[in-house]
This record gives C-alpha cells, sequence and structure tokens, in this order.
C-alpha cells in the first residue's frame, strides 16, 4: 500500500516554493521520495536546504513568473539539473485587496498574469516533457475562491475559477497521454496571503467561526492531498479539484 505514494525517482517543479503552501508542500513531497526544483522570484535556497535535510536533490532557481518565456526557462531548469519533470505544482500566486468600483487595470493584469496565465504555460511547458515518457502530474493551485466571489478580490476569484477550468480543459486534453491534471482548492490558511485577513478582527473571527475544524489551515495540512496528487494512488483521477478547508465548503 505504501509504494502507491512513494515518489522515490521522480522530479518536482514547484513554484512560490520559497514560503506558505509551496514550502509546505516541498516538503511533504520530498518526505515522500521526491527531488525537488524550487521556482520563486525570491530565494528559496533555505527551503532546499530543508529538502536535502531529507535526504533528496534540491535546486533553487530565481524566476520572474509573471514574465513571458519563464515558464520554458523553468521547464528547461529541471530536464538540465534532473533529466525531467514528472510533477509540477503550480502553486505561485498572488492577491490584491480593494472594492470593486477602485479597481485599477493594473491590479487585474498583474493576478491574471501570475495565477492564471502562467499557470497554463507552465502546465503546457511541463507536459511537453511528460508525454515523452507518458507519465506526469500536474497540481494546479486553486483557492475557495474557484467556487465563492469572495469580498473585495475580483482579479484573485477571476484567477481562481481560471485555475480551476484550466485544470479541466488540460485534464481532457492530456488523460489520453498518461497525464493527470488536478487542483488543490486550499481554504483559508495562515500563510503571507491572509496576513491582512488575520489582522483584521472582524473579518478573521467571522471566517474563523465558519470552519467546522474549528482553526486556520496550516501548510503541512496540503501535504496529503499533493502527495495524493503527485502519486501513483491518483492515477485514475484526472480534472478534479480537491477542497483542503476544514470543512468550510460543507456549510
Ligand atoms: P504566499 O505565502 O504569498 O506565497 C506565494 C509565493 O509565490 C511567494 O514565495 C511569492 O514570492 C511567490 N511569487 C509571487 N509572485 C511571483 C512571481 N511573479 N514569480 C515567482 N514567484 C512569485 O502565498 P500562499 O498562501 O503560500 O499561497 C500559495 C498559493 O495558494 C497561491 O496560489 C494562493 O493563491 C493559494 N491559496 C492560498 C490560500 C491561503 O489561505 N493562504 C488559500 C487558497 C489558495 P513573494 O513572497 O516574494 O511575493
Amino acid at each position: 500500500m505504501t509504494s502507491l505514494f512513494d515518489l522515490s525517482g521522480k522530479t518536482a517543479l514547484i513554484t512560490g516554493a520559497s514560503t506558505g503552501l509551496g514550502r509546505g508542500m516541498t516538503l511533504g513531497l520530498a518526505a515522500a521520495g521526491a527531488d525537488a526544483l524550487l521556482v520563486d522570484h525570491v530565494a528559496s535556497g533555505a527551503v532546499a536546504d530543508e529538502v536535502r535535510s531529507l535526504g533528496r536533490r534540491a535546486v533553487s532557481l530565481t524566476l520572474d513568473l509573471a514574465q513571458s518565456g519563464s515558464a520554458a526557462l523553468a521547464v528547461e531548469a529541471a530536464v538540465r539539473e534532473f533529466g525531467k519533470v514528472d510533477i509540477l505544482v503550480n502553486n505561485a500566486g498572488i492577491i490584491r485587496r480593494t472594492p470593486a468600483m477602485d479597481f485599477t487595470e493594473k491590479d487585474w493584469d498583474d493576478v491574471m498574469t501570475l495565477n492564471a496565465r502562467s499557470v497554463f504555460f507552465l502546465a503546457q511547458a511541463a507536459a511537453r516533457d511528460m508525454r515523452k515518457r507518458r507519465y506526469g502530474k500536474i497540481i494546479n493551485i486553486a483557492s475557495l475562491l474557484a467556487f465563492q466571489g469572495g469580498i473585495r478580490v475580483p482579479s484573485y476569484a477571476a484567477s481562481k475559477g481560471a485555475v480551476a477550468q484550466i485544470t479541466k480543459a488540460l485534464a481532457n486534453e492530456w488523460a489520453a497521454e498518461g497525464i493527470g491534471v488536478n487542483a488543490i482548492a486550499p481554504g483559508y490558511m495562515a500563510t503571507n496571503n491572509t496576513k491582512a485577513l488575520r489582522e483584521d478582527p472582524a473579518r478573521s473571527g467571522a471566517i474563523l467561526e465558519r470552519i467546522p475544524a474549528g482553526r486556520w489551515g496550516v501548510p503541512e495540512d496540503l501535504q496529503g492531498a499533493a502527495v495524493f496528487l503527485a502519486s501513483a494512488a491518483s492515477d485514475y483521477v484526472t480534472g478534479h479539484v480537491l477542497v483542503v478547508d476544514g470543512g468550510w465548503m460543507a456549510r
């Protein structure tokens, strides 16, 4: 049974790996046996050291994924360093909090470019390598705002709706190539992304009150879902958006 979740010999490319959910999933995949290419626009060397302390290989790449052409550079680096990409975790994402009436074109474009456009083109670049072995696992990080509208985060909600639809569109095309494409929709997790919410006593209290688990999530809460979707355990699962939210969506 354990071998179903074994990632020994696999290479994972994780974006936004220096902190938060990206760091948590990187360490989960490494604990299951995967080597890791960590991509971020800030240094991720400390997380690479944590991966090595688990006995796996790790390489850090500093790259702005909002730039055109960055997807190809990331996948080329993984192939150069490890020979292949087996697992892609499309995790890097940003949020802009402003009422819709005042929302700027820049805040729209910045969020859509990283959260939706780069997710598609990274998946495309990784799949071009995965198809050579007729095997690959793509995990896109969506959000509860793939289902709900959120408050004062219109471009973020639009981008995460797009992530869910990109996931299904690619799953349809690539199942026959042996490539699984799924998404994780995290609930409210304690990271930099939610710092403003957690510092607002009214919003923070209202959010906590609705979570049946009675606590905010932490990055480690995504490790099981990430390992499942990265491993042979999910070989007949594709096009799925897996909610990991302490029960929020059940309310
Ligand atoms: P986070 O702590 O802000 O981490 C995001 C990472 O992505 C950071 O390392 C960030 O670097 C990096 N990044 C930002 N822009 C980038 C760019 N242009 N190129 C490369 N890397 C870039 O966020 P998180 O909470 O871990 O979120 C990770 C993912 O989960 C995101 O897609 C987010 O939307 C999603 N999510 C989070 C929650 C939550 O409650 N936290 C809930 C649902 C979904 P900097 O720190 O330097 O900007």
